[in-house]
């Protein structure tokens, strides 16, 4: 979210301005059908200790849930993990929320769909499949996401993406090991056809955040793909070729945090596999309670959980913030980020440069400039590298 990227999670909405004073209606909800998944993305933004949590939300608990979420004004449903072509229920899910009137979206790594499966979500309603790559190379894909056939189930399910119709959305996680082949991959795009393409660098939470060494670019890595985009921007615009490009760079490298999801519990609301209900997918590693979908009505989750009302409005600001006359621009930036690098969510967010912590910042850039690529060093996401980190 913006955290891009099936950084096992989607783009970070962009649904207007917030109102500081009270909170509007969560206009997008996330579902987080499950936290399995076939693949093990080191930069998976799933929560490390995922193995630890319980049973997940039955059809007919998420049917409810999808209804509320429409009764309290949401219209956009993304559907996510994990990888969500493994709950068996799929279709009904997407049908139910078609029938709601939701727009909705499959966000996948693509493993696990069959042509057969596509048409059946087509019929049902399905509106939008955005399907992640790890790589343009098939030993770099492979290698990343742990599977020997991933990268060619991945190519034949963009194609059939577009042989069925649905707008072409494809989405590329960056980092130090992929970055430099950023025109390959953008050629890879335009020969699948692709109307949107994500260029994300990838933002650091979850696995992503355990694995920041190995995957923070450098600044010359950044600013050379930057590059190479515009300039592709250019000549396919010259061709005719209606593609975008959305180039996504890391907050590590910014100077001021993102405003993020547009305000905590402002338009955005997920829910995780067993249904804890969040303000940002990264909450959940937060030392605040968050409320349940099988305890209370996400109405009341909405509009009067103190998990929810937490952050909204600023009297919760310390200084820098407090004071600052940019506060109602970034709202003090990320709070998980502030968690993670400085133990308190209050404070702002590191990436700041008003932030007295910003030098955990620039000593990660610095750091990426002398790291020596190894991606032996990686710490995958799986379920025995989960138990590891859930037993602490
Ligand atoms: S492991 Fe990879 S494919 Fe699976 S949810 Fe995480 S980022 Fe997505
Ligand atoms: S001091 Fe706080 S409110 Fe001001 S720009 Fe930095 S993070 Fe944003």
């Amino acid at each position: 979210m913006s955290n891009s990227p099936c950084n096992g999670s989607p783009s970070r909405p962009n649904l207007g301005q917030p109102n500081e004073k009270s909170h509007g209606q969560p206009l997008w909800l996330l579902a987080e059908l499950t936290y399995k998944c076939p693949l093990q993305c080191p930069y998976c933004s799933n929560p490390l200790d995922f193995s630890d949590f319980g049973g997940e939300l039955s059809t007919q608990q998420w049917l409810d849930v999808f209804q509320q979420g429409r009764d309290l004004g949401a219209v956009q449903l993304g559907f996510s993990g994990g990888e969500p072509l493994v709950r068996q229920d799929l279709i009904e899910l997407i049908g139910g929320a078609h029938e709601m009137g939701y727009y909705t979206n499959l966000i996948t790594s693509g493993v696990g769909l069959n042509e057969r499966k596509m048409a059946e979500f087509h019929n049902a309603g399905l509106d939008h499949i955005q399907v992640s790559f790890q790589a343009s190379d098939e030993s770099v894909n492979n290698m990343l996401s742990g599977s020997k056939k991933a990268f060619n189930q991945k190519l034949k399910m963009a194609r059939e993406v577009k042989a069925q119709g649905y707008p072409m959305v494809l989405n590329f996680v960056t980092h130090r090991h992929n970055i430099d082949r950023i025109d390959r991959i953008i050629e890879l795009c335009v020969e699948l056809e692709a109307d949107y393409v994500e260029l994300a660098t990838c933002q650091y939470y979850g696995w992503a955040f355990e694995n920041v060494e190995q995957l923070l670019p450098t600044r010359s890595q950044l600013e050379r793909a930057e590059r190479i985009t515009n300039e592709y921007r250019e000549k396919l615009a010259a061709a005719g070729n209606p593609i975008k490009l959305i180039f996504v760079t890391p907050d590590y490298y910014e100077e001021r945090p993102k405003g993020c999801m547009n305000g905590w519990g402002q338009v955005f609301l997920t829910v995780t596999p067993d249904g804890k209900a969040l303000p940002c997918h990264s909450a959940r590693m937060l030392p605040i309670e968050f409320p349940n979908v099988a305890e209370m009505t996400l109405q009341d989750i909405w509009d009067n959980s103190p998990g929810f009302n937490h952050f909204r409005g600023d009297s919760w600001m310390k200084e820098p913030c407090r004071s600052c006359d940019e506060k109602e621009k970034d709202f003090g930036g990320c709070h998980c980020q502030a968690y993670m690098l400085t133990g308190d969510m209050y404070n702002a967010d590191p990436v700041c440069s008003k932030s007295e912590h910003h030098d955990l910042i620039v000593n990660a850039r610095n750091a990426a400039e002398t790291v020596v690529d190894d991606p032996s060093q990686f710490t995958f996401r799986n379920e025995r590298n989960s138990k590891v980190f859930a037993k602490g």
